[in-house]
């Protein structure tokens, strides 16, 4: 049963919301409140204030500029699955989100800052190229997400700082995206995998492969990257560059390391084999 009993404060602007978070830098800011109230179920948040955004509608919208997407960062999982102008694969990680109840009410920006490791969409930022709009009294900055996710659970949004919308520029090549998780709805990762790959004339020409759930921060893999650049998606150069791959899971309640290991390498190959 949930005790808190900390002010809320309820900006309706984007002015409002900033200038709140200016004056409350210890508070929790509630977007959709889907990993808020997990932590303060458990016990593990008792913060001394909360900034619900969820009625800057400001912050909510996807729209199209100059072949630039920006998401707001409002943006519930069901509004991505649903938008005509998202890539296939960022619409297939939004329907992977919890199930209907979490799509409707968890949002873009709060799994971004949430910056759980097992945290879906993270590595589809990575391979989608993505800047974070960040805005606080002092003005506004582009992030890039190779440089967003700093440690576990660590960001680059300082305390004054919320997170405005998600920039995506024009994406070419095929976007893949696939999650392991123990079932198919519901369920934490064990492994998440976003792939971006274009190709030219039969060879590699640009190839982004990120992972989530197998290390501290969603992290792309350069190495496997560099072995299938200029390349034809043979299964021997796919194999080759497989080999390379360096990724340091741990064993925790969800998997083990060797079954993140194992899985990582599999879905890789499988989803590099059906390109
Ligand atoms: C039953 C259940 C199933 C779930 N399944 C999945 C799943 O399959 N995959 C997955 O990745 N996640 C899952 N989640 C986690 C959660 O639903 C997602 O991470 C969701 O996107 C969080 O969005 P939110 O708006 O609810 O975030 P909130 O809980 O409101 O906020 C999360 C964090 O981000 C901060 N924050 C939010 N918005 C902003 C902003 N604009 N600027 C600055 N800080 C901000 C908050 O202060 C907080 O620290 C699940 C959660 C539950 C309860």
């Amino acid at each position: 049963m949930l005790s808190c009993t900390a002010p809320v404060h309820q900006p309706r602007t984007l002015d409002e919301a900033v200038a709140q978070r200016a004056m409350h830098p210890f508070a929790t800011v509630l977007a959709g409140g889907t990993d808020v109230m997990v932590y303060l179920e458990g016990g593990t948040l008792n913060p001394p204030a909360f900034i619900d955004l969820w009625k800057v509608n400001e912050l909510r919208g996807i729209t199209e500029t100059a072949g630039t997407t920006r998401i707001g960062a409002l943006s519930t999982w069901t509004d991505v699955a649903n938008h005509a102008l998202l890539p296939g694969a960022l619409k297939d990680c939004a329907r992977t989100i919890g199930a209907a109840q979490i799509q409707n009410r968890g949002t873009v920006g709060g799994n971004i800052v949430n910056a759980s490791p097992a945290g879906d969409s993270l590595p589809m930022w990575l391979v989608l190229d993505a800047l974070f709009e960040v805005r606080s009294w002092r003005g506004t900055r582009m992030v890039s997400a190779a440089s967003f996710w700093q440690g576990y659970k660590r960001t680059a949004l300082q305390a004054d700082e919320l997170l405005i919308a998600v920039h995506l520029p024009p994406t070419s090549g095929d976007v893949r995206y696939r999650k392991v998780g123990t079932r198919l709805a519901q369920a934490i990762s064990k492994v998440v995998l976003a792939l971006r790959v274009t190709t030219e004339h039969g060879r590699v020409g640009d190839a982004r492969v990120a992972f989530g759930s197998v290390g501290p921060v969603p992290a792309r893999a350069p190495e496997v990257e560099a072995l299938l650049t200029g390349r034809p998606l043979t299964e021997s150069n796919i194999d080759e560059a497989i080999g390379a791959l360096a990724i340091t899971p741990i064993d925790d309640v969800r998997s083990t390391a060797e079954y993140r290991n194992d899985v990582a390498r599999r879905i890789l190959r499988a989803e590099l084999l059906a390109l």
